[in-house]
């Protein structure tokens, strides 16, 4: 990958709302982008590494909101999008059923939504809630991103080796997903993360 100064936008993400459904959602237009993750994996701290903000993403974790989508935004026309976690299989079925319809809806109808990054401790990944993501996002041909993080609890042999195990499992969907190692707290892999956002927003210099 090419060496390159960070987009300093990242820096200015402020938080813009939250809302419980779609209709409280900021007007569809421009560029977003989505994180999703099973609670504790890791999803928070990314966002407040990939964007050098050290609270930003604490607005998701205020009690109350952490079953609602947040919305960050970048500039006018463009937007990072926390989406709610939970650890999955301990949830009440109602409240796993109010969660996929509105993750449905909003994957499904998001019109600026340009990809997902879809964060995994890198302990534990593809969970029955990133398959379930996964799954979504293939049926909706929306692009995905596999953030590995915590990679800093694993050696590098074992960290490289659920790198390769996971691209096996995400080939299946094709060019749509891609993945890779990260550390919020060793702070890697944030530099291949901005790229990603960086297509994905409209931020890559175009290729002459
Ligand atoms: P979320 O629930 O997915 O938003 O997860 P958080 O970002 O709050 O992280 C959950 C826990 O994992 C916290 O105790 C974090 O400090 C820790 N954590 C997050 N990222 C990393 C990382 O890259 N390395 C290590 N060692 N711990 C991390």
């Amino acid at each position: 990958m090419t060496e390159r100064p960070p987009n300093p936008l990242y820096r200015k993400a402020v938080f813009l709302t939250s809302a419980e459904r779609l209709a409280q959602a900021p007007g569809d237009e421009g560029w977003e982008v989505a994180f999703a993750g099973r609670s504790n994996a890791g999803k928070s701290s990314a966002i407040n590494t990939v964007t050098g903000q050290k609270a930003l993403a604490r607005t998701s974790k205020t009690p109350g909101r952490t079953q609602l989508i947040n919305f960050f935004s970048l500039d006018d026309e463009r937007r990072l999008v926390d989406l709610p976690g939970y650890g999955f299989a301990k949830a009440p079925e109602a409240v796993k059923r109010r969660w996929q319809r509105s993750m449905e809806e909003y994957l499904a109808s998001r019109r600026s939504l340009r990809g997902l990054v879809l964060v995994m401790d890198v302990r534990h990944p593809l969970t029955e809630f990133d398959r379930m993501m996964i799954d979504w996002c293939a049926h909706q041909s929306l692009p995905i991103h596999i953030l590995l993080t915590k990679a800093d609890k694993l050696k590098r042999g074992p960290a490289i080796a659920t790198l390769h195990q996971v691209r096996r499992s995400a080939s299946a969907f094709g060019e749509q997903a891609s993945v890779q190692l990260f550390s919020a707290l060793k702070r890697t892999g944030i530099e291949d993360l901005q790229a990603v956002l960086d297509a994905w927003l409209g931020l890559s210099e175009p290729v002459i």
